[in-house]
This record gives C-alpha cells, structure tokens and sequence, in this order.
C-alpha cells in the first residue's frame, strides 16, 4: 500500500514551493506513486495503462527490470566522475550506439536533454559550416532553452523575449492543414495517398506536387531571408509536440539537397521518433530515405533515465576541439549504464518489431473509428507506435475541434487510459506508448476513445 503524501498534501505543497507554470495534465491532475512496464499507478493505487510513455520517453517500460538492474549495478560502483577521467561506461556505450547509425555518424557528443542535445547541433552547424543562418520548420519543437526556443515554432511555447537569433521557421510541409496535399490540395484530387491507418496523403506519388511544393518554399526562403548560405536545417521525422505531424513523402530529400547545396548541414531530431518508434525503421529519418549529417536524440534513448546525445561525423565532430567543451553530467557513469541497457532491451525484445505490429494494428483500429465517426475525428495519422488522432468538425480543418479532444482525454483517464494531447490548438490526441504494449492493450485504448467518442453524442 502506498504510504506517501496524500494528494490535498501534495498538491498544497505544490502551489506554495513549485514553480506556477509547471504543466499538469487533467483538472484534476493525477498523483503517480508507481510505475511497472506500461502501467502506472495512482496514490489509490488505481493501475493506469500508459499510452503516452511520460511524453514518449519510457520506450521499454517502467522500471523495466534489465534496465533497473544495469542502474542498481552501477550506482553500487560509480555515480560521476566527468568526462575528465576515462571511465569504462561511456566507451562501451558510445560505440553500441553509434554502431546503431548509418553512413559516418560514428561519433557521438553526451548530455542531459534533448534541449541541450539541440544547443550543441546549433553551435556545431554553425562552426562547420562557417554560416549562421539556421532553418526550422514551423510547427516544430525542439526546446526551450534560449537557443531551442527559436528552432521550436508553436506560439505557445514561446515568450516575448529574443530567442534563436538567426533561426528562420519555414513552412511547414503538412499535407492536412498546410496549402498543399491532404484534403486542401489544390492539384487533382490524390488517388494515392490514402492508405488503412494513413489518412493523411504522405504519398510524394508522381502525381503528388506537395513535397516539391513545400521543398521549393526552402529555396526561396534561403534566397530572400539569408545571405544565400546557411549553416543548418532541422526537422523532426515526425512532429510530436505539434501533433504529429507527417511530412509528404520525398520532402526531406528535396530539403536536404537544397540546404547542402547553400552550404548547409542537416540536422535530424530524433528525440521522439528515434529507437525504433516508427517500426519499420530504427531511426525516423530513414523512413524518409535521408542520411542526416548530425542526429540528436533524449527522451526514449535512457527510458525515462535523463540521458541524451548528438552524433555526427567525426569532421563535424571535431569543430568543438578548436575550444573547451564540457558538461558536467553528460556521458555520466549511471546515464550510459541505462542508455546501454535499454539499447539491449531493444534488441533482446524487438520491440521495433512491437512497434510495427501492435502500431500498424491499432492504427487501423483507429481508421475504423475515423470512419465511423466523420463529423468529428478529420485525420488518423503516424506511423508504428507514434499516432494521432485529430479531432475537427465536419471533415474541415479549418475548424479544429478543441473541446472535443479534451473531453475524450479526461473521459480516457477515468477509464484508466492516459494519451497525449497536443497540436497548436490542442486537438490531437497523441499516442506514443512504451514499445512493450500489446494487441490488448492497444485495442483497449481505442475502444475507450470510441466509447467517448459516442457518449460525446457523435
Ligand atoms: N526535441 C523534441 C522533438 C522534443 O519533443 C523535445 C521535448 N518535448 C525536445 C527536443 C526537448 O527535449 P528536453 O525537454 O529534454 O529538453
């Protein structure tokens, strides 16, 4: 039985000694006490199933066992150092997860979040490349310290200060809201972008104008807002905070060749959709057929564990030897046990294959709700374990459904199902569970989120 601070204790606590703008989710927010795989449990000690992974982040469970016990061991032994002594871990590490990469991203850079992980991308783009122009893509998140608070592009998590100087948001390649492709094409009408569980046309086919459409925006961007040089392009594979976001399928390629052509690196953050989310892939941007000139990734990389890192070229990599670089925690002794751990778990599990299984299924489950309730839920998108559901009325993007979506969210907690929300208005419904979930799981989930749905008189 759980024995700790009630909730009118904590919560009382709370408003006297923590920061008022600490996010909590629900009215009534939950008082998490436990954690095991992918349940978590309340101060009642009611069980949860957890279809959000503490924001994507618990990629092989909580407290997995493998994971928890590679943590045990080496607090036992050694908790920090600094990178100023040699210490076994972090070679071992490094090279498990750079032998993860392709091409020559075999160096890699620790630290503790994916904002730093960022930061550090920023600096090392514009020390390669001697430009200091960088471009992010609108809707994007990629931080909030003062550098990422300017790649990240959603209003709402922006304050009214200088942030990213020299970062340029670019339009956003997405084929539901954005002017081209998905139900706002204006070409002819798409044959073949719509697949089961893919609503949104990611397809990129030859008749398919939107990726080069989009790519094309770069160009002129470059062209009018910079010297005609910049030193980097970050995009996600998949946004996450702003509601993942698929991009049609060929853009990141075109981008890609666009930034390097005006001398610039390309910078995948694979903060959410790395380590095998996606399914058919281990990292996100091989989904999208590029090879990536630096990569970041946090959150899912230590399971909850904070780990994060960067990993490049070992020309890239060399620019920050030209001064001092130090972090005191990044690579420490128990980070890089975890982070090692969980890459076993990955591996001992398959839980890429989990991803594409359990993802793909419930994905269609999710379609079949789409279908079956069109006046409200407008796309089913994602891929693997990485989904969203966007609520709008009556099939019209223009008119996003906010309230509906967060009613489904509250109702799916009292049903004992936690998701995600978010989207620039708040109306998708984001679901990234630890890659351990199963059909059974899965196809809870979805039957709580119709059963809202319907009670919600739709
Ligand atoms: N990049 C992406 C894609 C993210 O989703 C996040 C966090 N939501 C970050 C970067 C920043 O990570 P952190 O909160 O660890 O700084």
């Amino acid at each position: 039985p759980y024995t700790g601070l009630t909730f009118e204790q904590a919560s009382d606590l709370r408003k006297r000694h923590v920061g008022p703008a600490t996010v909590t989710y629900y009215k009534k927010p939950l008082m998490i006490q436990q954690g095991h795989m992918q349940w978590l449990f309340d101060d009642k000690n009611n069980r949860y199933l957890d279809m959000f992974a503490g924001i994507v982040t618990v990629s092989v469970g909580h407290c997995h066992p493998h994971v928890l016990k590679a943590a045990e061991d080496q607090l036992k032994k050694l908790w920090h150092t600094t990178n100023i002594y040699l210490h076994p871990t972090i070679h071992e590490y490094a090279a498990k997860l750079t032998s993860k990469m392709p091409g020559n991203l075999k160096v890699a850079y620790f630290v503790n979040s994916g904002s730093e992980a960022n930061d550090l991308a920023m600096l090392m783009s514009r020390l390669y490349t001697g430009n200091f122009d960088i471009l992010s893509l609108r809707n994007g998140y990629h931080g909030m310290s003062p550098y990422t608070m300017g790649l990240t592009s959603l209003s709402n998590w922006k304050y009214n200060l200088a942030n990213g100087f020299g970062v340029h948001p670019i339009v956003n390649p997405d084929p539901y809201r954005g002017p081209w492709g998905g139900p706002n094409c204006r070409d002819s009408p798409c044959t073949v972008g719509k697949r089961a569980g893919e609503n949104t046309c990611t397809c990129g086919g030859k008749d398919c104008k939107a990726a080069l459409q989009y790519a094309d925006q770069i160009k002129d961007h470059i062209i009018h807002a910079t010297h005609g040089k910049v030193a980097g392009f970050f995009a996600e594979s998949i946004q996450g905070v702003g509601g993942t976001v698929q991009f049609p399928n060929g853009y990141l390629k075109k981008a890609y060749e666009i930034v390097r052509e005006r001398g610039g690196v390309c910078i995948a953050d694979e903060v959410q959709t790395g380590f095998g989310r996606l399914g058919s892939h281990f990292w996100g941007f091989e989904t999208h057929g590029v090879i990536p000139d630096i990569v970041t990734m946090a959150k899912g990389i230590g399971n909850g564990w904070p780990l994060a890192a960067v990993v490049t070229t070992p020309e890239i990599a060399k620019t920050l030897a030209q001064k001092l670089t130090f972090n005191t925690y990044g690579g420490n002794p128990v980070a890089c046990a975890v982070g090692k751990a969980t890459l076993e778990v990955m591996e001992q599990e398959n839980t890429q294959e989990n991803s594409k299984v359990v993802g793909t299924h419930l994905l269609q489950l999710l379609d079949g709700i789409r279908q079956r309730h069109p006046q409200i839920v407008g796309d089913v998108r994602g891929k693997g374990l990485m989904i969203g559901v966007e609520f709008v009325h009556e099939q019209d993007p223009n008119r996003p459904a906010s309230q509906v979506c967060a009613d489904v969210f509250e109702m799916a907690r009292d049903r004992g199902v936690l998701l995600g929300k978010g989207g620039l208005y708040g109306n998708v419904l984001r679901i990234k569970p630890p890659m351990i979930v199963t059909r059974e799981d899965v196809e809870f989930a979805a039957a709580v989120i119709e059963e809202a749905i319907q009670k919600l008189g739709y």
